[in-house]
């Protein structure tokens, strides 16, 4: 595939918009609890505006569903983007599209930004329609794509206009994300070890087949490793269980047994009767989960089991938690494998909200190689699939 970079683009006196993943969390209504995405493309920001362009930032925020809901007006994060950026001027119009954004646009001036309202207050967004996206090329000349945490979705902006655009890039953060994963995919040094936890496993399983490929040995803890672990004959209790998916389980089983992949599930259980903070939790003796009890973090010996393996790892990949790590009592095991991963001295990617807020809580982020913006995007390319994100910049 042949991407272009912004800084292989002409950008000076040029309106260029650029799509940026802006959709950040909130402690409550216009109060941002982390500005991490807002940080990780201010370097494309700041090229674009050191090269004198009339930038226009444009990004979804939360599921407004189509609808005006002032609760995820991007209106604070223009306030939050000002303040890291100090003399820039960063106007925010009320909307995406129509006369009165045309017209800012026409009038911004080189080092000016223009940030747009939430795409998401339009439903044509999502729906990837395309007069809608005719409307937002109409705003620029240069379209450029820095949002690889919405990289895996057809929409218009990530994917619809870019068809009417003359000149077409991606900026820097897409451009690092696509290195890291693409060296996991093509060139890992070896052994390579990937970690999948997470509540679904029908989400991963594509995941899983591609990592059988490419992986020396995979590690499957969390809630999904429960599907794999019933597979095998093991009682899970009341443990999370896609029943419809054991057959499938079973079957990677066994086809990482004849190509001689080691798959880790777990072989002892933090369990307690119900999914609370306040449930007092035990540890298993083995694999099998007891009748009425839910598996709600590996045990000890697994995690001995888990960081023996990743210790020797020189190439890592991991997404999803091992346990309810949201809850104090089942924690544990998941910054354990974080912290273990952190110290490891390998080429780490993290992909997954909550891989990565694990990674921050353990303080070690700064060992981790690679963190990615984009969770669910890091695991469709992982798996192999083309994102459309990335499809509508190639030449
Ligand atoms: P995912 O979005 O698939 O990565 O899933 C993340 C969620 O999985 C988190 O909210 C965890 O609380 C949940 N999770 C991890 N382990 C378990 C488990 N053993 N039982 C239930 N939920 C789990």
């Amino acid at each position: 595939m042949i991407i272009k970079y912004i800084d292989e683009l002409q950008l000076t006196e040029q309106r260029v918009f650029m799509r940026v993943d802006f959709n950040v969390a909130f402690s409550e209504p216009g109060v941002i609890s982390d500005d991490t995405r807002i940080r990780a493309a201010l370097p494309t920001i700041r090229y674009a505006l050191g090269q004198k362009a009339k930038l226009i930032l444009a990004s979804h925020c939360g599921r407004p569903k189509g609808k005006r809901d002032m609760k995820y007006s991007l209106k604070p994060i223009g306030e939050r983007l000002a303040a890291l950026l100090e003399d820039v001027d960063v106007l925010m119009p009320e909307d995406c599209i129509g006369d009165a954004v045309k017209k800012l646009s026409q009038d911004l001036q080189p080092g000016q930004i223009m940030l747009l309202e939430n795409l998401r207050f339009h439903e044509e967004e999502t729906a990837n329609n395309e007069q809608f996206a005719k409307q937002l090329a109409s705003l620029a000349e240069v379209y450029i794509n820095d949002a690889f945490g919405t990289a895996h979705r057809a929409h218009a902006s990530t994917s619809g206009m870019v068809q009417f655009m003359e000149t077409k890039g991606a900026g820097f953060l897409m451009r690092k994300e696509i290195a890291a994963l693409t060296q996991l995919l093509d060139s890992p040094e070896r052994p390579f070890v990937g970690v999948l936890g997470g509540a679904k496993v029908s989400d991963k399983l594509g995941v899983i087949e591609n990592l059988m490929n490419i992986c020396d040995s995979l590690i499957i803890g969390g809630g999904m490793s429960y599907t794999f672990l019933a597979a095998l004959g093991y009682s899970v209790g009341k443990s999370l269980l896609e029943k419809e998916k054991i057959h499938q389980a079973k079957r990677i089983l066994e086809r990482a047994d004849t190509r001689k992949i080691p798959i880790l599930l777990p072989v002892d259980h933090v369990v307690a009767s119900a999914c609370d903070a306040q449930a007092t939790p035990s540890t298993t003796e083995d694999a099998s989960v007891p009748d009425g009890m839910m598996g709600l973090d590996i045990g000890p010996k697994t995690i001995s089991n888990f960081c023996e393996v990743i210790s020797q790892a020189k190439t890592l990949f991991w997404n999803g938690p091992l346990g309810v790590f949201e809850l104090a009592p089942f924690a544990n095991g998941t910054l354990k494998i974080a912290q273990t991963i952190a110290k490891t001295k390998c080429m780490s990617v993290v992909g997954g909200g909550d891989s990565v807020a694990a990674i921050m809580k353990s303080g070690l982020a700064d060992k981790i190689s690679h963190i990615s913006t984009g969770g669910g995007a890091s695991l469709e390319f992982i798996e192999g699939k083309k994102l459309p994100g990335i499809v509508a910049l190639e030449s």
